[in-house]
């Protein structure tokens, strides 16, 4: 079953304004493969909103690399990057699960 959140982390969740980029992103890349053999790279955004001056942390982007390719079909959605994305390993400190 494709689950697909169509939730947009550029959306404030306190008033719904719409923020151009996010503060800050930064990767998480999960330790343990899935039953592909894909590692899964989890790119995250800190956000403060222009409006109401809110902050948030949300997942951008989720992406699959590695494994067999008929598993790579089902995660097609990796068609549309225009983000840019800064990595900072130093960031890392800041994840709160
Ligand atoms: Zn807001």
């Amino acid at each position: 079953m494709p689950r697909r959140k169509k939730k947009d982390p550029f959306i404030c969740p306190s008033c719904g304004t719409r923020v151009n980029e996010p503060v800050k992103t930064w990767t998480i890349v999960s330790p343990i493969p899935d039953k592909y053999g894909r590692i899964t790279v989890t790119i995250m955004g800190s956000f403060q909103c222009p409006n109401c001056g809110a902050k948030w942390k949300d997942s951008i982007k989720k992406i699959k690399t590695g494994g067999d390719e008929e598993a790579m079909r089902e995660g097609e959605e990796k068609k549309e990057e225009g983000t840019i994305i800064e990595i900072d390993l130093s960031d890392l400190d800041e994840i709160e699960l």
